[in-house]
């Protein structure tokens, strides 16, 4: 088997990759090799509207099946890619067959960090990462009526957050003293906190977990450092994830914490290119230090640039970040990147639940999160592409709507 381009992982980026070709009137033969059972899906969803049965799995599916079978782009399904020969330009699968390739686009994401403690693999305890992952968690749920989740991040936050509307008593630990202190500054920390308090969560900070309390391989609970007994059925696991690269490294390619990818996600491996949550690339928005980051936008766009690239049409990427999170009726959006500021201004009021928090760096606006405020998100967007200096007090005075601010 040979393909002119072949994808590796069916998620956001592997998908958009073979859109973006076809877009870019790419002729050539397309496959997409995807590790999971099903046709490339949103997986914002699982911790979100398929968690809570807002929204049915086709809902959420990233295009119906006939589009792929319309463009000719062929599915490999509930396949894993296990080597890479660069020198071949070959693939091997779990199943032992090679596929030869063109071009290889690397949209392999990454797996969910799991507990390393004892009790860790224990039934009852949950990541979130697949289809798979939310239907088992789905499928314990009328059971269960305490949840533990570890991780003060968005993924444990909105899986609390769902829990607690569908009336589980729910705990939820932070080993930090505040919840996403990796992605946004404390007035947005301690927001989300009271918010979570407020539903009824127990959000317990600067927590280490000892073990997973199991019995007959069951969890049964989460022991803390301090010898707490936290009973609960479900314990769900959001702590981050390792990139899937490992094929990519051990094949040659340059990378650690992912595999570095230039301005056109091209790796060091000759025709091989790597996207999304598993690229670590230079962005501008980080003043051009190495970052993967983990959203939608970033799988989205380089895997437009990497598709550009292969149809021979100039592309380099720069696009501005952006991600949302739905927690509880809180819808909150952000652009640009938080990491690296020295100041913060609060933009409207907490206790109204619609406000912003603007993230300043030397005096230059580098991102804004904004909480039930579409108007600040939108126009706010120029002040972070531009890098724009302004009066702190005036970017406080939620009267002045941003686009006046940005001239
Ligand atoms: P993925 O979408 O993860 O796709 C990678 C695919 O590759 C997977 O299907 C995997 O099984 C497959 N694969 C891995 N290794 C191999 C292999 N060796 N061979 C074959 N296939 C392989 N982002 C936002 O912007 N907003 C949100 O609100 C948001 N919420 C999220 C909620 C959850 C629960 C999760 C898990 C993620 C969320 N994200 C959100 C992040 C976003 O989903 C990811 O950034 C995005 O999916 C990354 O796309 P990707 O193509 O890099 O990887």
């Amino acid at each position: 088997m040979h393909y002119d381009v072949v994808i590796v992982g069916a998620g956001h980026g592997g998908a958009q990759a073979a859109i973006a070709l076809r877009q870019a009137k790419f002729e050539g033969s397309i496959a997409i090799i995807g590790a999971e059972p099903e046709l490339p899906y949103e997986r914002p969803p699982l911790s979100k509207e398929y968690f809570s049965g807002e929204k049915t799995f086709e809902r959420i599916l990233i295009r119906p099946a006939a589009f792929w079978d319309e463009r000719n782009v062929t599915m490999l399904t509930s396949t894993q890619v296990t080597a890479v020969d660069p020198e071949a330009h070959q693939v091997t699968t779990d199943t032992g067959a090679t596929i030869g390739y063109g071009h290889l686009v690397w949209a392999a994401g990454g797996s969910p960090r799991r507990l390393a403690c004892a009790g860790g693999d224990a039934v009852g305890v949950h990541t979130v990462r697949t289809r798979t992952d939310a239907d088992r968690m789905l499928a314990e749920l009328p059971k269960v009526n305490r949840a533990v989740v570890i991780g003060g991040g968005y993924i444990g936050l909105e899986a609390a957050a769902v829990l607690a509307k569908a009336g589980k008593q729910v705990v939820l630990l932070e080993a930090l003293d505040r919840v996403l202190s990796r992605v946004a500054g404390e007035p947005l920390s301690r927001f989300f906190e009271a918010e979570h308090r407020t539903h009824g969560v127990d959000v317990r900070l600067g927590v280490t977990v000892d073990c997973i309390e199991a019995r007959d391989g069951k969890a049964g609970g989460v022991r803390l450092a301090g010898g707490e007994l936290i009973l609960a059925e479900l314990v769900i696991v959001g702590i981050g994830i390792v990139p899937a690269v490992e094929p990519l490294i051990a094949a040659g390619a340059e990378g650690g914490n992912g595999v570095s990818v230039d301005g056109h996600c091209r790796t060091s491996l000759p025709d091989i290119f790597a996207i999304g949550d598993c690229a670590l690339h230079a962005n501008a928005f980080a003043d051009g230090m190495p970052v993967r980051l983990e959203s939608v936008q970033n799988a989205h766009d380089q895997a437009t640039v990497a598709a550009k690239a292969i149809a021979g049409i100039e592309a380099h990427y720069d696009a501005v970040p952006w991600f949302w999170s739905n927690q509880y009726d809180l819808k909150l959006q952000t652009v640009g990147l938080s990491t690296g500021h020295d100041a913060t201004v609060v933009r409207g009021d907490p206790a109204a639940r619609s406000f912003s928090v603007i993230y300043l760096k030397d005096g230059q606006v580098i991102a804004l999160d904004c909480v039930n405020a579409t108007k600040d998100y939108v126009q706010g967007r120029k002040l972070v592409v531009e890098r724009m200096t302004i009066d702190p007090a005036r970017l406080a005075d939620a009267g002045t709507p941003l686009k006046e601010l940005a001239g």
